[in-house]
């Protein structure tokens, strides 16, 4: 989405440069930080649409800058850089307010897709009823339609859908979904999730065992991903 200004922050210098030369190509207004500090500074001041934040950094680390942006109330999404096998990093990355990570080495291709996938998303206005291949949801009146046919959801199924529609295209921590959808004051367990979860499948998915929509992330927890909208 061109015209769109990224944070880029990324300690190791060819790394920045490439991203910086490759979105600046594509028509983006970069702002390059290669530590913390900086970083954290442009993000507070310079009001950027989209965050791009390696974790470990000298001085002020990723996480550090994610709590405070969002402490201070700004809400644009935040996409890691986290290194392979660091499920714990980015569970703390997601749970400090990251909307979502991309394991190095990555593909420059995927990376805009996900880019992109948040610029479009914080665009568009919230809306009463959100579309995905077949399905409409109705957030208002609480109904999913398959084919304009009415399927019946239990609560806990409007509940978790409407919360994955809200935080769609977003790696979302198990216990972040907990509590989202089942609160903090009834006694849950990952199974449960995990069943909400899979009779959703059935009622959303073309082929609830190898779903499109509604992607497991390993050792993580899950990730919406309704398509281009
Ligand atoms: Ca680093």
């Amino acid at each position: 989405m061109s015209g769109a200004r990224i944070l880029i922050v990324e300690d190791e210098p060819a790394l920045l440069r490439g991203l910086k030369d490759a979105f600046v190509a594509k028509g983006f207004d970069v702002l390059p930080a290669q530590d913390g500090e900086t970083g954290l500074a442009y993000a507070l001041s310079r009001n950027p649409h989209l965050i791009l934040l390696d974790i470990m950094l000298p001085r002020v680390n990723g996480y550090e800058i994610c709590r405070a942006v969002r402490e201070r109330g700004l809400e644009m999404p935040i996409l890691m850089l986290t290194a392979k096998g660091q499920e714990e990093d980015i569970i703390l990355g997601l749970n400090l307010g990251a909307d979502d990570y991309i394991v190095k080495p990555f593909r420059l291709g995927e990376l805009t897709a996900r880019v992109n996938a948040f610029l479009r998303r914080s665009k568009s206005k919230p809306a009463g009823s959100f579309r995905f291949g077949d399905c409409e949801l109705d957030l208002d009146a609480h109904k999913l339609y398959r084919d304009a046919a009415e399927v019946e959801l239990t609560a806990k199924e409007f509940k978790l859908l409407a919360y994955f529609v809200s935080r769609r295209d977003c790696a979302l921590a198990r216990n972040d979904v907990l509590d989202a959808v089942w609160g903090n004051s009834v006694i849950v367990t990952p199974r449960s999730i995990d069943r909400c979860v899979a009779t959703l499948r059935a009622k959303i998915e073309p082929d609830p065992r190898n779903p499109r929509y509604i992607q497991t992330i390993r050792d993580i927890g899950y990730r919406f991903e309704p398509g281009v909208e």
